[in-house]
């Protein structure tokens, strides 16, 4: 039988991979590796061939669902619009706008349909209580963008394919295909640096991006920021900043860098556990380098230290003069704009949230406050809540907790294909369509690509007549919202408008058509220097020393102190390619062969507690308590244990047939609420401090 090709991007991962869906007979049979996009130029992971699984999957929801006690039934999309409507409207008009809260999961930015209907559904909303999966990951980045450049998307990105040195923290690019780096084939990407530079990890855990490196340094966990400082300081004690590139469009460089003198870095090195000969080696290394950047990710964004970190990132990229240079780091000036007009810049602190007074960064409150902004009576107290594409029971601080509360809302919708761990406490479900039945274009990944790319993603195959698409329901609920609560409301036109519209926005010069007609995409060349040309700020300059972040140092220098705990142990995440977050793990594809949930010790930590490998262990938090088996690594760095997110399927009522023999714990059964990053909010899920010991 012959084969059809129609090509697309893969949704799953920032990478946003060209693949080739080959069809027999309007059958989708295979998925491969488009070697025509010129961006993927083939490449494909696991997951991107699990699609067939997702798209097959059995427990997946095409109808909407009410519930009727224990039970669920099918219910029409007119009536279950309608019902929605009627109830957040009436939870606001009896208890305030306040009273309806929002949370977005991590698949909304990969969809056209979430990202871009959304917004006008939460303006006639009007809640102060929304929450999404950013400030379980990245908030950090975002806030030092919108301090530093004046917008939150003013990113720069690691001109990973030209760089000399590259110096990465808290990042496995290996393990997660990219992350704010959009890098499909990063594996190649990084074979080429180590063979014409240097490539430098520095993690609590010898990843699979260490593995590949030219050098892994260990650090503990927590003290990147302290790290960094070692690194400019002796960046300082060389020579001074490189600017004359930034036509004196710097300001207070010197204050941050005077606020940055009083570490000392003995001091630092016993805190970070790496030596003071490596930090002085990796900073000349650095400064020598000529092109060179610095970047961190997911590892250093989710601690308590994180929006330092990622400014003193973004100060020692400046500092050597490989800020918005090619080869260093540069912002993608991508053919739809995050920023100019229309764009939320990324302002800070116009609400706090009602329970611990959490500042609102974006529009949104820390999702660390969700349980409490449930579970505390009063007035402003959150009834009822729409949830999209989310799973937030497994993928945010004290899940059990919020497990808990979900349990008491008066209503709660979730716009999800699966009964998962989340949505199985909802009165009503609404799975959308496959998304490859829609029009589709990149917001998000293709302004944090390593190279400047566009593309328009064609359906695959129609849309069947008894489906919504996301925007569908994104548009009809916002509609049955507001006729309820007697609201204007203004749905969008359908994706390939609001594409046409963005790109004439973007002025790239390219349009619809053009793009439409390029099914593996266009490549638009390598990253250039545009950062000064859009900068946001006040003062239309770099702003190096924002008050937030000098406040962040006396932060650091006051904890510093303290004496460091020596019997607790402290812990970190994983990434694993065959997993993806929180979801996906209802894919045969996926799930088979050896299990990924286990616990990483150090073989002298296992020692010291008299375990054993591969037995069961109780490791408990301030929050909670999880068991799990442990494995001796020599990965880890000792005193460290690493565990990934996202498991903890066994619950009731949830309908994930293969998933639910996944073993394995939530690590968010033990996350603390308590536990943030200064600045922003962020939930420092990383560098948690636990106690393991035999399970009874
Ligand atoms: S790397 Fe990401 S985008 Fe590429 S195939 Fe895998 S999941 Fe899809």
């Amino acid at each position: 039988m012959t084969r059809e090709s129609r090509f697309r991007a893969c949704p799953l991962c920032e990478a946003i991979c060209g693949l080739d869906f080959q069809f027999e007979a309007q059958r989708l049979v295979a998925i491969r590796g488009d070697d025509a996009d010129p961006f993927s130029q083939g490449h494909i992971c696991p997951k991107g061939n699990a699609i067939l699984d997702l798209e097959t999957d059995t427990d997946r929801l095409k109808h909407p669902l009410r519930r009727r006690g224990n039970e669920w039934e099918e219910i029409g999309w007119d009536e279950a619009f309608a019902l929605a409507g009627e109830r957040l409207a009436a939870v606001q008009l009896k208890h305030g706008a306040s009273a309806v809260g929002v949370y977005l999961g991590n698949p909304n930015v990969h969809h056209l349909g979430h990202i871009a209907y959304l917004p006008p559904l939460l303006r006639a909303l009007k809640t102060p209580n929304v929450f999404s999966a950013s400030s379980v990951d990245q908030w950090p980045h975002q806030l030092v963008c919108a301090q530093m450049y004046g917008h939150q998307f003013l990113l720069p990105i690691p001109d990973v394919d030209r760089t000399d040195y590259f110096l990465m923290l808290g990042a496995n690019p290996l393990a997660s295909m990219g992350s704010l780096m959009t890098a499909p084939g990063i594996a190649r990407r990084l074979k080429a640096l180590t063979a014409r530079g240097k490539l430098v990890v520095v993690d609590p855990r010898r990843t699979e991006t260490a593995d590949v490196a030219s050098e892994h340094v260990f650090i503990r966990p927590g003290t990147d920021a302290l790290f960094l400082i070692g690194v400019i300081n002796v960046l300082k004690r060389q020579r001074p900043p490189r600017l004359q590139g930034y036509a004196g469009k710097v300001r207070d460089l010197d204050v941050a860098l005077a606020a940055l003198s009083a570490f000392d870095v003995e001091m630092i090195a016993v805190h970070t556990g790496i030596a003071v000969a490596t930090i002085e080696r990796i900073a000349c290394e650095l400064d020598a380098a000529p092109r060179a950047a610095v970047y961190g990710r997911m590892g250093v964004s989710t601690q308590t230290f994180g929006t330092l970190t990622q400014w003193l990132i973004q100060l020692i990229n400046l500092y050597t003069g490989n800020l918005d240079r090619e080869g260093g780091v540069l912002p993608n000036d991508a053919a739809i704009p995050l920023t100019g007009e229309g764009t939320a810049p990324g302002a800070r602190g116009r609400w706090k949230s009602r329970v611990r007074g959490l500042q609102e960064f974006a529009g949104e409150l820390p999702v660390a406050a969700l349980v409490e902004e449930i579970a505390t009576p009063g007035s402003g107290q959150i009834r009822a809540l729409l949830t999209s594409a989310g799973n937030p029971v497994l993928s945010t601080p004290d899940g059990r907790a919020l497990e808990a509360a979900l349990g008491t809302l008066d209503f709660m919708v979730s716009v999800d294909v699966y009964i998962n761990e989340t949505t199985r406490h909802a009165d009503l479900i609404l799975p959308p369509a496959s998304p490859f039945t829609q029009y589709h274009y990149d917001l998000i990944f293709n302004s944090f690509a390593v190279r400047r790319v566009a593309r328009v993603n064609a359906p695959l195959w129609p849309q069947a007549g008894d489906e919504r698409a996301d925007w569908e329901i994104f548009n009809a609920l916002g509609a049955a919202y507001a006729q309820a609560a007697g609201k204007p409301f203004a749905a969008l036109p359908e994706p390939a408008a609001v594409i046409a519209a963005g790109l004439k926005r973007g002025g790239s010069g390219l349009d619809f058509d053009e793009l439409a007609a390029a099914p593996h995409g266009l490549d638009l060349g390598p990253l250039r220097p545009n950062l000064l040309t859009r900068l946001q700020t006040a003062s239309g300059s770099i702003e190096c020393a924002p008050s937030l972040l000098l406040d962040e140092v006396a932060r650091l220098k006051a904890q510093i102190r303290e004496p460091m705990p020596v019997d607790t142990l402290r812990l970190i995440g994983r990434r694993e390619i065959r997993s993806n977050n929180s979801w996906m793990h209802n894919a045969a594809r996926l799930v088979k062969g050896k299990p990924r949930h286990h616990l990483l010790m150090h073989p002298a930590d296992l020692f010291a507690r008299g375990l054993e490998d591969g037995t069961t262990v109780r490791m408990r938090s301030r929050t909670g308590a999880i068991s799990v088996e442990a494995r001796a690594s020599e990965t880890m760095m000792p005193g460290v244990v690493c565990l990934p997110h996202g498991f903890g399927h066994q619950r009731d009522g949830v309908r994930l047939t293969r998933a639910a023999a996944v073993v394995g714990a939530s690590y968010n059964d033990l996350t603390d609420p308590a536990a943030l990053d200064g600045a922003s909010g962020n939930a420092a899920l990383n560098g948690l401090p636990v106690w393991v010991e035999a399970a009874s």
